[in-house]
């Protein structure tokens, strides 16, 4: 790992309402790292993500980005949302979406004129769909529709790839597809941060896990934070077996 981080995130809290997503996290990221970021439904993986793309406002805390990634923030990372969040119905080729552009929202869909046809046809022969190009989005299987994803944020190079539960519905040819990918990006000197429920994929991928539930849980390497007593506390069996001891001990 390169000394100077590339994305510092210090004392991050973000809050919907009144409601908390993140509270006081803090994680970095260096050049040549795969970070997973796993935790519960809720935990806030999303949240972490959409927060470093600038796509959600912090209420206190700061994003810091390396001189080394540019002045413009929509060239410093790539993010590409949770396949749910992106209107599948659309009237657009699988060519389209990818060259709708990788950074920025969902909803931000600008067709950017440094991005050719050529460019979408060479990231989506490296997630094997390249024969789909000009298939509609509304007749792609999940499996298709993350590889779909992940060919958008490979259409142009980058030093920081945010990845919202890439592996989520893929199948096991796909997953590897997506290991060695990920794998490439890393032995590059980029840096990823992503999103996963999949412990087995954050064990493989991750020279780091990070692990949420609204606050950081733990964070290390995969065998550091994936220990049975982090699940628990993030996944929140520990409270279930609290509360069961208690009831124990009524009865004794
Ligand atoms: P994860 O990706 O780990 O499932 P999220 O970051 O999506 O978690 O959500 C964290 C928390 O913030 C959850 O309680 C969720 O309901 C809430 N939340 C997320 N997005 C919004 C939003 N746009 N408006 C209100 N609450 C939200
Ligand atoms: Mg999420």
């Amino acid at each position: 790992m390169s000394s100077e981080p590339l994305v510092r995130v210090e004392h991050l809290s973000v809050s919907y309402g009144d409601r908390v997503a993140l509270e006081d996290v803090s994680l970095s990221l260096g050049a040549g790292e795969v970070v997973s970021l796993v935790g519960p439904n809720g935990a806030g993986k999303s949240t972490l993500l959409k927060t470093i793309a600038r796509l959600v406002r912090p209420n206190s805390g700061t994003v810091e980005f390396s001189d080394a990634l540019g002045a413009d923030p929509r060239r410093r990372v790539v993010y590409v949302p949770q396949r749910d969040h992106i209107d599948w119905t659309l009237p657009a080729s699988v060519r389209d979406l990818v060259l709708m552009g990788a950074y920025g929202s969902a909803s931000r869909w600008r067709r950017t004129s440094r991005d050719t046809t050529a460019d979408a046809e060479r990231a989506l022969d490296v997630v094997g769909m390249r024969q789909h190009s000009a298939t509609q989005i509304g007749r792609l299987s999940g499996g298709q529709q993350q590889r779909v994803i992940l060919a958008r944020a490979l259409i142009r190079p980058s030093s920081v790839y945010l990845l919202d539960e890439p592996f989520s519905g893929v199948d096991a040819p796909t997953e590897a597809i997506f290991e060695e990918v990920i794998e490439d990006l890393r032995a590059g000197g980029a840096a990823v941060l992503l999103a996963t429920h999949n412990l087995d994929c954050a064990r493989d991928t991750s020279t780091r896990v990070c692990m949420l539930s609204r606050k950081v849980v733990a964070l290390g390497t995969p065998d550091e934070a994936l220990t049975p007593l982090n699940i628990a506390v993030a996944y929140g069996d520990i409270s279930r077996l609290h509360i069961h001891g208690e009831a124990a001990h009524a009865h004794d």
